[in-house]
């Protein structure tokens, strides 16, 4: 069984990561509406794809933590009725 500890760690990490690009992906568009440069406009954008995918981690890591929970009661229940 996963630690919820590693679990929570995890999470962190994946949230540094997603504030990280966000606050590169920010930057980017200034700078691009500033220098009116189309290649950073499109570089923004391809942040913006690394940061879709990693709030879609987030959303995937707290949807499991969710059903972990539910299951784990879910199948004590099962061993109660077993017994
Ligand atoms: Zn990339």
């Amino acid at each position: 069984m996963t630690d919820i500890t590693t679990h929570q760690a995890s999470r962190k990490r994946l949230l540094i990561a997603l504030s990280i690009t966000c606050s590169f992906m920010v930057i980017q568009l200034v700078a691009a509406y500033f220098a009116n440069s189309l290649a950073v406009f499109a570089d923004a954008g391809h942040l913006f794809v690394h940061n879709s995918t990693l709030f879609i981690a987030i959303l995937a890591s707290s949807i499991a933590f969710t059903w972990r929970a539910t299951l784990t009661m879910a199948l004590t229940r099962r061993s109660w009725l077993g017994a």
